[in-house]
């Protein structure tokens, strides 16, 4: 993870590149902010107009990372509530320059979740709320299957002092 001001640094330069590409590229009346999401790291809200990038992720990602986070987000002002991730989306967001995919490669989870698990292969699984119930792997076995249980522990994820 970066320092606190390094970290600092990247959040001005993210509002600075965020701002411009809001100013060129929406219409008067979106505005861009961070948030403090520890699931996700970009949004797009339409009621408020507003693009976001949570400050959580300032510390762990790279500055294309983020940079490629407004583009997606920006893309779904552009395409509107209705497009989701379709096609209005993707010419958006292609035309931006997003070259990421319809999610973050960005896991927040692998960082932030508290509970981690494992199946009998080793594949690793994350959860932000404790797992009430028996859970299989999903990349092992597409349905329930009580040979690939996975088994949970609880960690404490280092969080960054967020401003
Ligand atoms: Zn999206
Ligand atoms: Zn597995």
């Amino acid at each position: 993870m970066r320092t606190a001001q390094q970290t600092d640094r990247l959040g001005q330069d993210l509002r600075d590149y965020a701002e411009e590409c809001i100013r060129t590229e929406l219409d008067a009346g979106w505005s861009f902010r961070f948030d403090r999401a520890r699931r996700r790291v970009g949004a797009c809200e339409y009621r408020s107009q507003t693009i976001s990038v949570s400050r959580y992720a300032l510390p762990i990602a790279s500055p294309e990372e983020l940079r490629q986070t407004v583009l997606h987000e920006v893309a779904h002002a552009q395409a509107g509530r209705e497009a989701g991730h379709g096609r209005a989306w993707v010419r958006a967001a292609r035309r931006l320059g997003y070259t990421g995919g319809r999610t973050s490669a960005l896991d927040m989870a692998a960082v932030y979740a508290p509970w981690v698990g494992t199946c009998p292969a080793g594949h690793v699984h994350y959860r932000y709320r404790r797992p009430t119930r028996p859970t299989s792997c999903g990349v092992c076995s597409g349905v329930f299957n009580p040979r690939r249980l996975i088994r949970w522990s609880r960690r404490e994820p280092e969080m960054p002092r967020v401003a």
